[in-house]
């Protein structure tokens, strides 16, 4: 027969997808108002869970949202979200909105906060083929905001700016796009951090940027490597001249760049420095080191 149903959390109850509601009034709906994390199961144990929450719960401290649940009470709604799907491997959402009022005004005052968590199997955010080869990457005009008008800092369910560059680079026909701050320097990609490699030397943008989970952990993997890494102001033209670019995030692990805005990036192939640090992210990833088990 058919799947099951998946099983998702909404403010308060487990229930079939084709259950699972929310008002049309939300401030989610209407303004974007409200913060998530994307954190990924793998045989059994979320990776990085404790650096998720930490990020939700700065994420909420800045848009002044107080969750309805405590910090380990949304642990165990992660936990059991992905238990209730049956699944090993998954891709987990947790998502706090600033819920309803009186009115579907701007000013949330009186709004009562909304909790949605949805697992699914693991998904990959690109196409396996283009992981394989490396993606081919386009500038995008739209550029990240600064701090002073959307800390991207903040996990915010904003993501208006950055599906705005995925359409301009979808529209010229490449896999992904860049985003630039409104300097010029370059800040990230749509859900990925960006790194680049050269003369064996890693280097990744500090400033405008979603401080990703996962871009700690290759700095940390480079690290411990023994390979010198800075975070630091990057210009366009370091990555143009770089050996090696590649993307990382958690819902699609390290992804290496070999064109960017049709120039081509060291050899036009995954480089070294990447295939090393993507070995050991998955490896990270497969021995449950830095997780949660699920069915503790
Ligand atoms: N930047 C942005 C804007 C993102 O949405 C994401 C995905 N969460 C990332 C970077 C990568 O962060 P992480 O490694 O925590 O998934």
């Amino acid at each position: 027969g058919s799947p099951p149903e998946p099983i998702i959390f909404v403010n308060g109850d487990y229930v079939p997808q084709s259950q699972a509601r929310i008002s049309v009034l939300d401030h989610a709906v209407l303004y974007g108002d409200g913060v998530f994390e994307t954190a990924v199961a793998w045989n059994g144990v979320v990776f990085e869970l404790e650096a998720h929450l930490d990020r939700l719960f700065r994420s909420l401290a800045a848009i002044c949202l107080d969750p309805p649940y405590t910090r380990s009470e949304l642990a165990g709604i992660v936990l059991e979200t992905i238990r209730r799907n049956g699944l090993e491997n998954a891709y987990v959402k947790l998502i706090v909105t600033r819920g309803v009022n009186d009115q579907p005004l701007l000013d949330p005052t009186g709004c009562v906060p909304g909790i949605i968590c949805f697992a699914r199997p693991y998904l990959y955010m690109a196409n396996p083929d283009r992981v394989r080869d490396g993606l081919r990457v386009k500038t995008a005009a739209t550029r990240r905001p600064p701090a002073q008008v959307l800390d991207p800092h903040i996990k915010s369910l904003n993501y208006l700016n950055l599906v705005l560059a995925k359409l301009e680079a979808r529209a010229a026909g490449a896999d992904e796009a860049l985003l630039l701050d409104i300097h010029g320097h370059v800040c990230e990609a749509p859900g990925y951090n960006v790194f680049a490699v050269r003369d064996g030397r890693i280097r990744t943008p500090w400033q405008d940027i979603l401080e990703g989970i996962t871009r700690n952990t290759v700095m940390s993997l480079a690290r411990d490597a023994g390979i010198e890494v800075l975070a630091e102001t990057i210009e366009l033209y370091d990555l143009y001249t770089a050996n090696e670019v590649f993307f990382c995030s958690t819902a699609g692990g390290l992804l290496p760049v070999v064109e960017i805005d049709g120039r081509r990036i060291g050899d036009g192939h995954p480089g070294r420095v990447f295939s090393q640090l993507r070995d050991g992210y998955q490896r990270l990833l497969a021995t449950g080191d830095n997780g949660t088990r699920v069915d503790a």
